[in-house]
């Protein structure tokens, strides 16, 4: 039940939850490959957590791009070996009601939030598949188990974040692990694409309860830390206060 020296390969690492699960996990003893697109906040968390004696590194890539993400994670594979873990995680959230029109941000979230997923899902699993083992983590959400007025994009591409999981969980059975986190509202940098003044007073009101980014690391962590014969399929953590 130990994470030591596992290699995890975090998209979305350079804020929010995907640093504070590198945090975490790197505490605990894993290689942690961190992969986003903002290089100077990559080079900081990895400075920090090898200065507290972790083991980290990272490449940027935009996921939405399928050979800068393969780049990512080969550098992964070069620097600590086989990826053992992949924290899909690289997403945003720009809410709006449809009738906006806002079709380039609904572009954005097919884009980011499931093309992005789909990316690192092709740049790892072939290996995982070749080698009979490995743990996919996907990052849905609430969202994902629950449509919102004003967030229907968001939440579409939730519903197909969770629906890839089972998918990929039923075709890997036996061989490979798949865990679906559903976070409810947890204190990021999420909702700062939110450019509709209506959807970010609603977001900036939810957000009020939010709970840290921390609680969502020890849950992804706990998930890695089961024996290969145990799967968490599923681990929905939302504030205590907050309606599902
Ligand atoms: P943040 O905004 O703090 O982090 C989002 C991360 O995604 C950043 O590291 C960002 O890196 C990365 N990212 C965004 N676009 C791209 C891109 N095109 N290519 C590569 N990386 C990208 O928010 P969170 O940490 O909250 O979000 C992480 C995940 O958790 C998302 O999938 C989100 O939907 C999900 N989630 C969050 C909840 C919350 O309340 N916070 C609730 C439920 C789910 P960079 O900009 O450097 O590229």
């Amino acid at each position: 039940m130990s994470i030591e020296n596992k290699v995890i390969f975090i998209t979305g690492g350079s804020s929010g939850l995907g640093e504070a699960i590198a945090r975490h996990a790197a505490a605990e003893g894993a290689k942690v490959f961190l992969t986003a697109r903002r290089k100077d906040r990559l080079e900081t968390i990895v400075a920090d957590i090898e200065k507290a004696g972790g083991k980290a590194a990272f490449k940027t890539a935009d996921v939405t791009d399928a050979v800068q993400v393969k780049a990512a994670a080969d550098a992964a594979t070069e620097a600590f070996g086989a990826i053992d873990v992949l924290v899909n995680n690289a997403g945003l959230m720009p809410l709006s009601p449809m009738g906006k029109l806002k079709t380039d941000e609904w572009e954005t979230m097919v884009d980011v939030n499931i093309k992005g997923v789909l990316n690192a899902i092709a740049a790892t699993l072939p290996d995982m598949q070749a080698r009979e083992s490995g743990h996919i983590i996907n990052m849905s959400s609430v969202a994902g188990h629950k449509v919102f007025p004003g967030a229907a994009v968001y939440c579409g591409t939730k519903f197909a974040v969770r629906a890839i999981s089972e998918g990929l969980r039923a075709e890997n059975a036996g061989k490979l692990r798949v865990t679906n986190v559903s976070p409810g509202a947890v204190n990021t940098e999420l909702t700062s694409t939110i450019s509709d003044p209506d959807a970010k007073d609603m977001a900036n009101n939810l957000y009020e309860i939010a709970i840290g980014a921390d609680a969502i690391a020890r849950a992804v962590v706990f998930a890695i830390k089961e024996p290969d014969d145990v799967s968490v399929n599923e681990l929905i953590i939302r504030p205590t206060k907050q309606e599902l």
